[in-house]
């Protein structure tokens, strides 16, 4: 049986061009690259040309990468790091925090834990369609916020987030909050006030979207390597020069002091070749192939199954993304008997898939929670084809029919 796999949101397989980059890494060229010898050094060039690549994607000084092992500790690197250096800095001072109610766990963790140490969390609603109001962000912005960290495009639905307004609005009030403090009388105005920094999660974006640190006012920008075609266990966290950083692994001066610990040499030669793949006219064919697949994949979709209900809202989603309920059925359920078919689908997260509790992000969005467990997240990926897709169709019309027929609830409908 020739297996389909459509959870690209989860993980994506390596690309070969990546592999083939990363493979002298085991063993040639196996050096500690903070080792000066000439083992090291070759180690050291290939971290140093991904981390060129990386700077190139991101449109930033390469000493602004910060190379981890993926986007959970560059969210948490850059969360606690940023909040816990202000803090550092200012004992005592109150201390706002604004992130949105559908980030991932590794964003939501870090924040309650800020909300434990006494920071002041702020959770932006969302709208149906999952995406934030730029109004709410404007009005809790305050004199007190340090950090504003919100994701780029939702893991579960899709939904982007709408990233360079909000970083003009936080541009716009960092400039307020400057202009305020120079017209106060020099000897009675205190130290210059920290600017408010901008933090996004951009792991589900890399793929699709514009990346551009400038052009998105981005102080920190968090992405990993597998959900790009690249290994797992490795990602970066972006770094705008001189702002303020608690580095939360010590011990080893590596990254410039701001995250210790060997380097994973082959995973990091393989983000730099995963990124290099993704040039603008590239990611625009790709983005434009994809969508076209997702759409009339929603299309038999929703003309061959009754009571299949769209929860992507397609004018603001990323263009793999396609978030169903079927009524009546757990979505446990379809998710098992395609797997028995070998479709590979997702419930939600993959993080949070084990856990039977409604999705976070459903919830949020207003879907009552009965329709919450209903639902399929189907993630197309740049290999997936047409016969793919109404192959996955034909099985999914079947399973669903198959898992009404026994479902009392729907039956009683
Ligand atoms: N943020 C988002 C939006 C994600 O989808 C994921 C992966 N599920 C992560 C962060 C965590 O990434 P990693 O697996 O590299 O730790």
């Amino acid at each position: 049986m020739k297996r389909i796999y459509l959870d690209h949101s989860a993980t994506t397989p390596v690309d070969k061009k990546v592999l083939r980059a990363m493979m002298p890494y085991f063993q040639d060229k196996f050096g500690n690259p903070s080792s000066i010898h000439s083992f090291g050094q070759q180690a050291s060039k290939g971290v140093e040309d991904a981390r060129l690549a990386a700077s190139k994607f991101l449109n930033c000084a390469p000493d602004e990468i910060i190379f981890t092992s993926g986007a959970t500790e560059a969210n948490n690197l850059a969360i606690k790091g940023i909040v816990g250096a202000i803090k550092k800095k200012n004992p005592g001072k109150k201390i706002r925090a604004i992130t949105s109610v559908i980030e991932h766990d590794s964003v939501l963790e870090p924040f309650s834990e800020l909300e434990r140490s006494g920071v002041e969390v702020i959770h932006l609603p969302v709208t149906p369609g999952g995406v934030i109001k730029l109004e709410e962000l404007r009005k809790a912005i305050d004199d007190d916020t340090a950090l504003v960290s919100l994701m780029y495009v939702n893991s579960e639905v899709g939904s982007i987030q709408p990233i360079r307004e909000a970083g003009k609005i936080i541009h716009k009030h960092n400039e307020q909050r400057l202009k305020k403090w120079l017209s106060g009388k020099p000897a009675s105005r205190g130290e210059k006030p920290e600017p408010v920094y901008f933090h996004t999660d951009a792991t589900q974006a890399v793929n699709f979207l514009n990346c551009d640190t400038k052009h998105n006012f981005l102080d920190a920008l968090s992405l990993s390597a597998h959900k790009i075609y690249g290994p797992k266990g490795v990602g970066l966290l972006y770094l705008k020069n001189k702002t303020p950083i608690s580095a939360q692994a010590t011990g080893g001066h590596h990254e410039l002091n701001r995250r210790s610990g060997t380097l994973n040499v082959p995973g990091i030669v393989g983000l730099g070749a995963a990124l290099s793949q993704l040039s603008a006219a590239k990611v625009l064919k790709n983005n434009a192939r994809i969508s076209r697949l997702r759409d009339s994949f929603i299309k038999k979709i929703t003309a061959r199954i009754p009571d299949a209900v769209l929860n992507t809202d397609l004018r603001t989603a990323a263009p793999g993304h396609a978030h169903f309920s079927f009524l009546g059925v757990e979505g446990e359920s379809i998710l098992i008997a395609l797997d028995l078919e070998g479709i590979a689908v997702s419930t939600g997260s993959a993080c949070a898939s084990n856990r039977l509790k409604a999705s976070h992000v459903l919830v949020a969005m207003g879907i009552p929670v009965e329709i919450a467990h209903n639902s399929i997240r189907f993630t197309l990926g740049k290999y997936n084809s047409e016969k793919e897709l109404s192959q996955a169709v034909r099985q999914l019309e079947a399973a669903v029919k198959k898992l009404r027929k026994i479902s009392t609830e729907y039956r009683s409908k």
